[in-house]
């Protein structure tokens, strides 16, 4: 994948390559990329059998938008974290995006910018994004809250249960048909389990919502987590290819 195979690739692609070299993968050889000319970088990876998704049909709300959400979360002063907050990281990306990342709540650069991962972790999640062939425009970003907790501890659960509406109301709003929950404490949230990440990662959950359990969740590491355990990325790609490969059945 080094050398003179790299000279002809275009810049939207070069990032999709250092992820997949930092994955290990090192197959790739020129003759294939230039037969897929024309074809999206995630069709490069060869596909599985997909999983069924059941969640053809969903349409977005009618009656619920993401402006709609904002507007009611306002300065908002519900849990003890507006306290030592400067910025509501609400999230960003698609109303209408088909794939929603959620994380654990907001650090230092995001609390500065008030936009979700921007910081270390946040410009992998986007060579994430961007190995998918898609881009954070096309998907949504989000936290389990929307406060930094000081020193980045973890949300308390008191924080959870008064921040978490507002997420659900983000998700009915915007209807994804899959949810990648991003680490130990997004997936245990959003899947209302104590399991183990180790045990829920790699595999398609339903979202326990009873209007919206056609939503599928799948848990990952959290990009955090892969900038301190490098060699986990492999899992992780595994995951996210699971994911390409539901989204295209799924078209
Ligand atoms: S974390 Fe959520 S509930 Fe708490 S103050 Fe921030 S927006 Fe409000």
């Amino acid at each position: 994948m080094a050398g003179e195979n790299l000279v002809t690739v275009s810049d939207q692609l070069l990032p999709w390559l250092t992820w997949l070299q930092e994955m290990g993968v090192d197959s790739l050889k020129k003759n294939k990329i230039k037969r897929q000319e024309g074809v999206s970088e995630a069709s490069l990876i060869p596909f599985q059998p997909p999983p069924t998704l059941s969640n053809k049909g969903i349409e977005p709300s009618l009656t619920l938008t993401l402006p709609m959400v904002r507007d009611n979360l306002g300065e908002c002063t519900r849990c003890k974290l507006s306290g030592t907050r400067t910025n509501i990281v609400f999230g960003s990306g698609s109303p209408t995006a088909k794939l929603m990342f959620v994380g654990e709540g907001p650090g230092a650069d995001e609390d500065e910018q008030g936009l979700p991962f921007v910081g270390r972790a946040g410009q992998l999640l986007t060579k994430m994004i961007v190995a998918m062939g898609l881009s954070r425009e096309e998907v949504y970003i989000a936290n389990i809250v929307k406060c930094r907790p000081p020193n980045n501890r973890p949300p308390q659960t008191d924080e959870i249960e008064s921040c978490q509406p507002f997420l659900i109301q983000q998700i009915a709003a915007i209807r994804p048909h899959i949810i990648c929950a991003l680490g130990t404490f997004a997936a245990q949230t959003l899947l209302n389990t104590k399991t183990r990440i180790s045990d829920l990662r790699g595999i398609f959950h339903d979202f326990p919502h009873d209007t919206m359990s056609r939503i599928k969740v799948l848990p990952t590491f959290h990009p955090a987590y892969l900038l301190r355990n490098p060699p986990e990325k492999r899992k992780a790609w595994e995951d996210l290819q699971k994911i390409m490969r539901a989204l295209k059945e799924d078209e």
